[in-house]
């Protein structure tokens, strides 16, 4: 069986298309209809009138976001156990407590959080908005959560007194990166521009000629005059840079930052998935109107690119 063929035909069959998010494999950014960061997808899933299935080869988070969004077409995320780290850190009970210790201060929360504690926050943000999301609201101070570096980022950016929940919150992926590997490429390609997600530590940001999300990246890549980058950020991402710039040159900031959690969704997962309708996500309300409030007083903001 030629798997690839397949796919591609069980989904016209089913009016199902394909969502792959910056950092799966290669070959499953291949079969994708469209490929990008958690919001860009979601949102072109929203504009997919036509389309009843939505495979989204993505994590927990980003399939949930996608089903609270369109909650009229079943979302499959091909891997059960494709669950980011770093969304589990925070939980209903940690944000009640920070809640109960701070009850005047607004609540912003990263989109890569489950939907229950979405549902809790007062508006989502992504790596490309968090700081013009923050700069929205009236307060100078901001509970912000779970990711602690894009907190610290944003509160470099916009002066206000950023309060990170949980107090450690972090993506194990990002905090792979370190300044000596950045030292040892930029010694080999001494011309190339280093790009860091604010997801990476201050150490790896402050040495950087880019910080943004990673379709911030791909923008930067593309309209830079420069023919040569180093990349901190998941190592996906360099497939779509490469293949979107093929006269320039990548390099990951490290060789083994993987997402295993993104990593999960094989094309064999994903031929399963929408053979057999498998692994649909659902969001109960009142979780999902609840979180949905939060996503769209996000979307009102600015036009936002992910993360
Ligand atoms: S790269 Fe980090 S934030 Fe993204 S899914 Fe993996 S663990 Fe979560």
């Amino acid at each position: 069986m030629d798997i690839v063929n397949e796919i591609l035909r069980i989904k016209k069959e089913k009016k199902a298309i394909i969502l792959a998010h910056n950092y799966q494999r290669p070959e499953v950014q291949d079969i994708a209809d469209y490929v990008g960061d958690s919001i860009e997808l979601s949102r072109k899933a929203m504009e997919e009138k036509d389309a009843e299935i939505i495979v989204f080869a993505a994590v927990d988070f980003m399939a949930e976001s996608a089903a609270i969004l369109n909650p009229d077409k079943k979302v499959l995320l091909p891997s059960l156990g494709a669950r980011c780290p770093m969304a589990q850190m925070l939980t209903v009970e940690e944000i009640k407590r920070w809640r109960t210790l701070y009850p005047l201060v607004p609540l912003v929360l990263y989109v890569n959080t489950l939907a229950a504690a979405k549902a809790y926050c007062d508006i989502c943000c992504t790596s490309a908005n968090a700081v013009e999301v923050i700069e929205s609201i009236e307060a100078e101070t901001v509970l912000f959560g779970p990711d602690r570096n894009l907190a610290e980022y944003v509160q470099e950016k916009t002066g206000k007194t950023i309060i990170p929940i949980p107090e450690r919150g972090f993506c194990p992926t990002h905090l792979l990166f370190h300044p000596e590997d950045v030292h040892v490429l930029r010694a080999q390609h001494p011309d190339a521009l280093l790009m860091v997600h604010p997801e990476c530590t201050a150490e790896m940001r402050r040495i950087a000629d880019f910080v943004g999300s990673t379709s911030q990246m791909c923008k930067y890549a593309s309209s830079s005059p420069a023919k040569s980058f180093i990349v901190a950020t998941e190592e996906g991402l360099l497939h779509r840079l490469k293949k979107d710039n093929p006269d320039k040159h990548f390099y990951i900031a490290y060789e083994g930052a993987v997402c295993p959690n993104m990593k999960l969704n094989t094309l064999e997962r994903i031929y399963i998935s929408l053979k057999e309708e498998k692994h649909a996500v659902k969001v109960p309300d009142p979780i999902a109107s609840k979180a949905r409030k939060a996503l769209e007083r996000m979307f009102e903001i600015k036009n936002p690119v992910g993360t």
